[in-house]
Formats: C-alpha cells, sequence, structure tokens
C-alpha cells in the first residue's frame, strides 16, 4: 500500500469500485470550483490531481488514497452551460447510486467557490444533497481572492438557507488556509 497520498484510479462503472473496504469521502462541486487543488493541498505533495482552467473532465470517479485511513474521490464538475440535459441527469444518477448504495462512503463534501454566493447550479446540488439523507460537509474554496468580511458573509448566507450539513470549512489550496482543519476532520471521519 502506499505510504503517500496518491492517485489510485478512474472508476467508470460502480463495479470496479474499491474492494478493500477502506472509508471514503466523495467531493462534488462545479467544475474549475477547486477540488483538483484542494485534494493536492491536502496531500501536501503538489500535483497528485491534474487541476486545469477548464471544464470537461471525464465522467469518473478518480480515487486518491489517504494513507492509512481513507479514500479521497474526486468527481467531475456539475452544472456548467455546455453540458446537455442528458449529461447532468447520467451525472446525477451515477451519483445517486454511488451515495445511496455505498456502504463505505462516509460522507459528501460540496466544494463551492467563496466568491459566487447563490448560484443556481450551487443551491440545486446543495438541495439535492439535503434531500438525499447522507452526511455531507461543505467547503468554501479559493478565500484567499476575497475579503474576510465576504467569507463571513457567505458563511452566513449557508448557515441561514440550508441545514443538515455537518461541518463547514473555508479554504484556500493556494495560501493553506484551513486545510489543516478539514485534513484533520477528514481523518477522524471513520
Ligand atoms: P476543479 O476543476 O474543481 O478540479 O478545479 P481546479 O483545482 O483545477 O482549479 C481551477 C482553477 O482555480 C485553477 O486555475 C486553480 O489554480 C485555481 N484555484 C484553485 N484553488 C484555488 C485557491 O485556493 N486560490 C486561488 N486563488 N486559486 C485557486
Amino acid at each position: 500500500m502506499a505510504i503517500q497520498p496518491a492517485f489510485v484510479k478512474s472508476v467508470f462503472d460502480l463495479k470496479d469500485l474499491p474492494s478493500d473496504g477502506l472509508p471514503e469521502v466523495v467531493l462534488i462541486g462545479r467544475s474549475n470550483v477547486g477540488k483538483s487543488s484542494l485534494i493536492n493541498s491536502l496531500a501536501v505533495k503538489k500535483e497528485i490531481a491534474k487541476t486545469s482552467a477548464k471544464p470537461g473532465k471525464t465522467q469518473s470517479l478518480n480515487f486518491y488514497i489517504f494513507p492509512p485511513s481513507y479514500y479521497l474521490v474526486d468527481t467531475p464538475g456539475y452544472g456548467f452551460a455546455h453540458r446537455s440535459k442528458a449529461d447532468q441527469e447520467k451525472w446525477r444518477r451515477l451519483m445517486e447510486s454511488y451515495i445511496s448504495e455505498r456502504t463505505e462512503l462516509q460522507t459528501v463534501g460540496i466544494v463551492i467557490d467563496s466568491r459566487h454566493q447563490g448560484l443556481e447550479s450551487d443551491v440545486l446540488a446543495l438541495e439535492w444533497i439535503a434531500s438525499l439523507e447522507c452526511r455531507w460537509f461543505v467547503v468554501l474554496s479559493k478565500i484567499d481572492k476575497i475579503k474576510q468580511s465576504e467569507i463571513s458573509a457567505h458563511e452566513k448566507y449557508i448557515k441561514t438557507e440550508f441545514s443538515g450539513y455537518e461541518r463547514m470549512f473555508s479554504v484556500s489550496s493556494e495560501r493553506g488556509m484551513g486545510i489543516a482543519a478539514l485534513r484533520q476532520y477528514l481523518a477522524a471521519l471513520q
């Protein structure tokens, strides 16, 4: 088994999920919200996850092992304009099967760009997760790009408008803010 966090595999079909029984945490969020950067900064070592400025990654669940305790699972971004209704529906079905059937899955993290409060695709995703009866948490990303007052306003908005999530983390992968707290939370989950 790897001793450093590392990419393990991309899963295109739920029958190919890992069989070693390790707990899993899945991250969802719009494309470019900073999920890959987040995985890299949680891993400390740079570039285990490919970061990219352009949307449109494949429809796979990407498994990263964080030894010794868990898998972090990256997913394709939801809700960008040029994705067809059929593709959005396919994404939702894949995620719903994974979230409802996967016993190894501990919790779902929704990553939201702290600069963009109340985007329709994020609101729909927050309402959708809240309806699934799973554990979930919120990550506000890229907080180095806005003022503390704006971060607080976004946190307050989430607290006021949505319920059922376990924790909220405001982070910057670029500068490292909030990363240690999130890493500690994830490692303690099982
Ligand atoms: P993904 O599509 O959700 O995996 O997003 P990426 O991790 O590829 O990030 C998209 C873009 O946002 C890249 O250009 C990153 O460098 C940038 N980015 C990600 N996290 C941060 C952050 O914390 N601060 C800043 N300033 N930029 C970030």
